[in-house]
């Protein structure tokens, strides 16, 4: 996998290569916009780690100019504005990804890895409960309209649930299904488990019934 990296200043730069070298990726440095441009259009590439703040032409630019040409180029935005505004404009300009300076090379990492996943056709999947949906992929609830971040486990216990149509899954089937084929443990962590997210999600979403839990 080659990755762009488009940053002026030297010592992020090397930071970066260096670590995404390390991990097996090769990788090309440009110091201004137009150059970084010119390098992301050459079809040369997977994916681009953009810095915003950038001489010849602006980091914005260059996202709208690799939009404009390579629309299914995966872009990684690099920035040290961290108000919520910029993030939206940012992903709304077609980054795929924002990361705020400083940042960590293995948060770096883990989100190139994620993008290079998606950049591959992926099952999107939406599912809807009564006023809830649901989106597995991204990990998040909407519940009447307020949002709530899963955790894989999660997405797994409501998965299960929405697939029940309002049956009730036994604890310990519920366990089986979300942490794999062997028990392992008290189901009391499930239970624990299942009635935080529901406290998470408000009433009336998951509803115990006997020793199990159901969609309401
Ligand atoms: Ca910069």
């Amino acid at each position: 996998m080659n990755i762009l990296i488009v940053e002026d200043e030297d010592r992020i730069a090397s930071f970066i290569r260096r670590g995404l070298e390390g991990e097996g990726f090769t990788t090309r440095v440009e110091a201004d916009g137009r150059a970084g441009l010119d390098a992301a259009l050459t079809g040369a590439f997977d994916l681009v780690v953009l810095d915003l703040a950038l001489p010849e032409l602006s980091g914005e630019e260059v996202l709208a100019g690799i939009r404009e040409r390579e629309p299914a180029l995966p872009v990684i935005v690099l920035s040290a504005k961290d108000a919520i505004s910029d993030r939206v404009s940012n992903l709304q300009a077609g980054a795929d990804d924002y990361l705020v300076k400083p940042f960590s090379f293995a948060e770096l990492l883990a989100r190139i890895q994620a993008r290079l996943r998606s950049a591959e056709p992926v099952r999107r999947t939406t599912l809807r409960a009564g006023a809830m949906e649901v989106d597995a992929e991204a990990a998040v609830a909407l519940v009447e309209g307020r949002e709530v971040e899963l955790s894989r486990h999660d997405v797994g216990i409501l998965e299960a649930l929405i697939a029940a149509r309002g049956h009730a899954i036994p604890a310990g089937a519920l366990q089986r299904r979300v942490w794999g084929a062997e028990p392992s443990g008290d189901p009391s962590v499930v239970d624990a488990y299942v009635d935080a997210l529901s406290r998470r999600l408000g009433d009336g979403v998951i509803e115990a019934v006997g020793d199990g839990y159901r969609i309401a």
